[in-house]
């Protein structure tokens, strides 16, 4: 049976392996792939091992906020404070808790988005070509492997054409290499091994077949096992600044603190004791510990939603940049456009035909000035369709519920239907015209040509591509010599509609050759007429490029398709076609030409990969931050520079996969709008975040701060503070990482990442809420020991001030400047509400329960007590609401 182990597979002859793996060319039966994947198991390389849970909760602890607790905790202790230890102590422990739970939901997230992006593979199952997920390849099954994709598993190559593979990944060459069918030596190295395709090496061009030698560990760089890790880290630009931003704080909140400490103790003269843990209470509640931890849980919110509207995010740094996007370049067939191919014209040399029928149906007939055409008599339309479907891998096929569906290529496939609209029989001309060699259609040349064997023993060369290519290459049409001129001219007024046009032509060879080169490629074809095919705008991309153009976004849109269709798709879909420029005329220009015509084009047409790369590098010189979308092999260089790469998820190859940040899963453009939505919520949610989170610690500090250097006892002590600043860590700011988007923010222009974290009106806002949040707290506390209350009952009052003008201020923070003044700010999002329920019982539990009340130093409140608090913070609420309307009235935005 199998000797799936050391079998040299790149030593034996062809029928030798094929012996081996008991299999045969066309491939193994499902039944037997079946019983060999149960046997040898799943095609999966050992993932590089992720941190242990034990490690990441010890990293918890490597955190500069844990370190003041430790040695506040530690000084307590020795100083016989045993319940403050006691309280600081829990508090360490919750925190570590918090940001591993935090921690471990982002990872979760983020694992959950990558499962979904599974490589297929395209094998031989039962005689059939079908597509499967790579995980489920056996030794012995035969992929098949085209440019773009990535090698599945290790192969011997059994039929190879132009195939090169790039073998970085394994061999660390970085040029592809070419490869071929002939066996090598027992011990060549790996890279020598050219009749090999290896697990995880990219195909970058040409075609192959192989068979599957080796799977999962058993591969060679399974066995090396060095594959690199591309799990996602929670780390992106935003939450290194931030973290950044968070040890300066931290810095300067110590040395505020030692200040604070000597102050108290020389000036004050406080006891050392109570001073210490003042002090102590005063730098916990100031540094901003959780921001960086928030924003992590922000962005892997963001990348779920954006993997539930069909985007999945490759890079977590992808979500802050995508809310930052100024200009959108997006491929125009199957991302703008439906990429439903009809054939609708066809015009040939004496007479331009009509055709009836809707999509891949083989219904339909043919008019000619409006009368019915009886095909059979129509020698130049049948000379054509025979070219069409010859020329041509596409497949149309009914499926079990009689819907017509497409194989392969939508431009192939429309020309399959013409033809079988036309009653050509496929099969009887495949046999009667075998095909001996091909070149493959790719956008660089933009045709495809193949050569077959007539049974008059002649060789027949048939063309089709994109007119001015097949133009290029013919002397003559069916009815005599060609007129460029006329051709032209029908051609171009079938692009007005925004049809693509594709001519087709033939040579027959004098000798009988057997293969086809491009150098063979001679201008001596005959014309035999032009099919012009209609692919509508897709409904939802027309109304994403308006919203994207309501959000200061420009869109550009890049089509192989000659000029005249891309300008009048351009204008269906609402963008601004009245410049367009071709790939022949970015080939002429230099960089700084290319730059100052991209300022003002959105339309280029011809264009072909190359032409991308040269397109984002100019739009980035223009400081524009640039999404760029591809799907092919050569589409990766320009979806790598780009800032945001998008890749198809359907019709792309794996290579533009592997280089792109955001994968759509439905190709589709509105996707990307949507993702660059969602991006620009998460950045508001990581600025509400901020918006929260900064004024109620330098409230809580504040206080404590406030009443050290006034010499006034405190109204909220440290281990109370230590309880505010653990509670609301896990309910309040967790909140705001689950904001829905604000009303408007696809019609403000884009913000860059360069921006300042804190505006000059970001800042004002935090000082008006820290200062309100601290004169409230301190009034609270007075008044109750006007009203002859114990010290201890004033605090509990000013601690249940401080949550709920905190729990006020949240309300007002779900929007920056827009009203929360009604009814959905209140109930639209539910975990806001659910945290206010829980905070509202744990301040219960604060205020009542006896033993909170010992660890707490706390005493019950009455009702007036309550209903003073109550009424300070619906003030809070409407006196931040007015200062949004202020900033309404005079337009500003706080961010
Ligand atoms: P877009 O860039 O808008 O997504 P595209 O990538 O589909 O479009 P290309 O595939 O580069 O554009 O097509 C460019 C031109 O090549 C078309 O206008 C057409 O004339 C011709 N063409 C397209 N597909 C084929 C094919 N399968 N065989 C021959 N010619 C083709």
């Amino acid at each position: 049976m199998i000797n799936i182990q050391d079998s040299p597979s790149h030593a034996l002859p062809l029928p030798a392996v094929l012996d081996t793996f008991d299999t045969q060319k066309t491939g193994l039966s499902s039944a037997v792939a079946m019983a060999r994947l149960r046997m040898v198991g799943e095609n999966r390389l050992p993932q590089p091992s992720a941190k242990s849970m034990w490690l990441r909760l010890a990293l918890q602890f490597h955190n500069p906020l844990i370190y003041v607790l430790m040695v506040a905790g530690i000084a307590t202790f020795t100083l016989h404070d045993y319940v403050d230890a006691g309280v600081i102590a829990a508090v360490i422990i919750i925190n570590a808790l918090i940001g591993f739970v935090q921690e471990g939901k982002a990872e979760e997230a983020l694992k959950a988005v990558r499962s979904l992006m599974a490589t297929r593979a395209k094998v031989l199952r039962d005689g059939q070509q079908a597509d499967i997920d790579a995980s489920l390849l056996v030794p012995g099954d035969v992929v098949i492997l085209e440019p773009g994709d990535l090698v599945p598993a290790d192969l011997r190559l059994m039929q190879v054409k132009n195939c090169f593979v790039m073998e970085a990944a394994l061999t660390g060459e970085s040029v592809p290499v070419e490869k071929n069918i002939d066996i090598v030596a027992v011990e060549a190295p790996v890279a020598d091994r050219l009749c090999m395709a290896y697990s995880s090496t990219l195909v970058t061009a040409g075609y192959a077949h192989g068979v599957v030698v080796a799977t999962g560990k058993q591969t060679e760089i399974g066995k090396i096992g060095t594959m690199v890790s591309d799990e996602q880290s929670l780390e992106t630009p935003l939450t290194r600044r931030l973290g950044l931003f968070a040890k300066q704080v931290t810095l300067l909140i110590l040395i505020i603190g030692v200040f604070s400490f000597a102050f108290g103790y020389w000036v004050r003269q406080m006891p050392l004791l109570d001073l210490f843990v003042a002090v102590v209470g005063l730098v916990v509640a100031a540094i901003p510990e959780g921001l960086p931890a928030i924003v992590a849980i922000v962005l892997a919110i963001g990348t779920r939603v954006m993997a539930k509207n069909k985007a999945i995010v490759r890079r977590l740094a992808a979500v802050e940049t995508l809310g930052s996007v100024t200009v959108i370049c997006s491929d125009k067939t199957g991302t703008l456009t439906c990429n439903q191919m009809t054939a609708e014209t066809v015009i040939l040399p004496e007479q331009t035909l009509n055709v009836s029928g809707l999509g891949y149906a083989p219904k339909g007939d043919f008019f000619k000035n409006g009368e019915w055409l009886d095909v059979t008599l129509a020698h130049d339309l049948q000379s054509l369709l025979m070219c069409a479907t010859l020329c041509n891998d596409a497949g149309v096929e009914q499926n079990e519920e009689g819907a017509w569906e497409l194989i392969g290529d939508p431009t192939e496939g429309a020309l399959q239907t013409l033809a079988a609209k036309a009653g050509v029989d496929k099969l009887n001309l495949h046999q009667r015209y075998p095909r001996l060699d091909c070149i493959p259609f790719e956008s660089e040349h933009q045709y495809m040509a193949t050569l077959h064997h007539s049974q008059k023993g002649e060789g027949v060369v048939l063309l089709k591509g994109a007119p001015e290519t097949v133009l290029a290459h013919c002397q003559r049409d069916l009815s005599g010599p060609l007129d460029l001129e006329r051709w032209e001219a029908r051609m171009a007024e079938a692009a007005k509609r925004g049809e693509r046009v594709l001519a087709l032509a033939r040579r027959i060879l004098p000798t009988n050759s057997t293969t086809l080169s491009m150098a063979a490629m001679d201008d001596n074809f005959e014309l035999l007429g032009m099919v012009c095919m209609l692919d509508p705008p897709r409904a939802e991309a027309m109304a994403a490029v308006a919203e994207c153009q309501a959000a200061g976004l420009r869109v550009v849109m890049i089509t192989g398709d000659h000029a005249i269709t891309a300008s009048a798709i351009a204008k269906q879909i609402g963008l601004n076609a009245s410049a367009i420029l071709s790939g022949e005329q970015i080939e002429k220009m230099d960089d700084a030409e290319l730059r100052e015509q991209m300022k003002t084009v959105d339309v280029i047409s011809r264009a072909s990969p190359q032409h991308k790369l040269r397109l984002v590098k100019a739009l980035q010189s223009l400081g524009e931050l640039v999404a760029m979308t591809g799907d092919g092999v050569n589409d990766a260089p320009a979806i790598k520079v780009a800032d945001i790469g998008v890749a198809m998820g359907n019709k792309g190859t794996a290579a533009a996969r592997e280089a792109a940040d955001l994968v759509l899963t439905d190709d589709n453009f509105a996707t990307i709008s949507n993702a660059v939505k969602e991006g620009r919520v998460v950045l508001d949610n990581i600025k509400k975040s901020m918006l929260f989170i900064l004024p109620t610690d330098v409230a809580e500090a504040g206080v404590i701060l406030l009443a050290i250097l006034g010499g006034l006892s405190l109204p909220i002590t440290a281990s109370q503070i230590l309880w505010i600043n653990t509670v609301t860590a896990v309910t309040f700011s967790l909140a705001i990482a689950f904001e829905r988007p604000e009303r408007g923010v696809m019609q403000r222009p884009p913000r860059l990442p360069t921006e300042p974290l804190i505006t000059k009106l970001f800042a004002t806002r935090i000082i008006i809420v820290s200062a309100l949040l601290m004169a409230f707290t301190f009034t609270a506390f007075e008044w109750e020991l006007l009203r002859g209350h114990s010290l201890a009952m004033s605090r509990t009052t000013a601690v249940n001030m401080l949550i709920l003008c905190q729990m006020a201020y949240l309300f007002n923070v779900k929007y920056f400047t827009h009203s929360s003044m009604r009814i959905s700010a209140f109930i639209e999002n539910r975990i806001t509400l659910v945290v206010c329920g829980v905070m509202i019982v744990l301040q219960a539990l604060f205020t009542y329960s006896p033993w909170m009340q010992s660890v707490f130093s706390t005493e019950p409140i009455d009702v007036a007590s309550w209903l003073f608090i109550l009424a300070f913070a619906i003030l809070m609420f409407l006196v931040i609401e007015l200062e949004k309307a202020v900033l309404r009235t005079f337009k500003v935005q706080v961010i």
